[in-house]
């Protein structure tokens, strides 16, 4: 689906439209044949549902689409059903980029109501998405949090790690946070020292994926083995190796992820060539 981005305040016309409904962190979705959004017009659904908050994102192939919160005790419309936004990432990717922008956008509408400087009530302005506080001009821009990723390869082995954080146990390439003030290449250097020990070297761009969960944006990289051996932050990180392409752990990050893609392209990159 082609979706054209819009602040907040542009006026829709046209009906019927994209309603990327959300209580907590889970969307609304059709799921009669396969799961789609819901078009507001077919039928009365939406008018049940009190919005706690409504915001036009833009237009998602031609058809306007909102942002919507609702409540607890909005009705689930029949042959709807509420889906987990992680889910979405695999179960319909061509929606999961307008649904991550979707609940940031109501994230940072809900939670900047008020100044975080002067406490005053702030507004939204025409044209941009922003809120703004009449008494003081403090400007509020949605957040976005941006941490690198990258593939680190020595020789024809890549460097994979459980993450203390990981809910399951699988391995993946190192990630970490950018902090104030930092490249990202410095942050990358920062946190491959941090959790593993080693030093780094010939750092080039990859791709990158926005990650709403909450507020990220994944910047990936390809890097190079400098120096070092491996010494691990018990704090975060449980084991960490060098793995070969045809000896990967079992559990490794699913498809889609920008975490997966790094690993697939280091398989790509060292499979044999073909014989002519
Ligand atoms: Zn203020």
């Amino acid at each position: 689906m082609h979706f054209i981005p819009a602040p907040p305040l542009t006026q829709s016309t046209g009906s019927p439209s994209y309603w990327l409904v959300f209580y907590r962190d889970l969307l609304l979705v059709s799921t009669v044949d396969r799961v789609t959004l819901p078009l507001a017009g077919d039928g009365g659904w939406f008018l049940e549902l009190n919005p706690l908050r409504r915001l036009y994102l833009g237009t998602l192939d031609g058809c306007p689409c909102l942002a919507v919160e609702v409540g607890q005790d909005a009705p689930l419309p029949p042959g709807m059903s509420w889906m987990d936004l992680r889910r979405l990432f695999f179960a319909a990717e061509n929606l999961f980029a307008v649904a991550g922008r979707a609940i940031q956008v109501l994230n940072w509408d809900r939670n900047h109501q008020y100044c975080g400087h002067c406490g005053g009530k702030t507004s939204p302005r025409e044209g941009e998405t922003v809120r703004v506080c009449p008494d003081c001009g403090l400007e509020a821009y949605p957040r976005i949090s941006p941490a690198v990723i990258a593939a680190i390869v020595r020789g024809d082995e890549i460097l994979l790690a459980y993450n203390r954080t990981f809910k399951t146990r699988f391995y993946s390439v190192l990630a970490g946070f950018v902090e104030p003030g930092e490249s990202l290449e410095d942050c990358l250097r920062r946190e491959v020292r941090e959790e593993v020990g080693i030093e780094i070297k010939n750092i080039r761009y990859f791709g990158s994926q926005p990650w709403p969960f909450p507020n990220s944006l994944m910047i990936g990289f390809t890097a190079e083995y400098d120096r070092g051996k491996l010494k691990l932050d018990d704090g975060e990180i449980i084991e960490a190796g060098w793995f070969k392409a045809d000896r990967l752990p079992d559990q490794i990050p699913g498809r889609l992820s920008i975490a997966r893609r790094l690993i697939d392209w280091f398989v790509e990159s060292r499979r044999p060539p073909d014989r002519p």
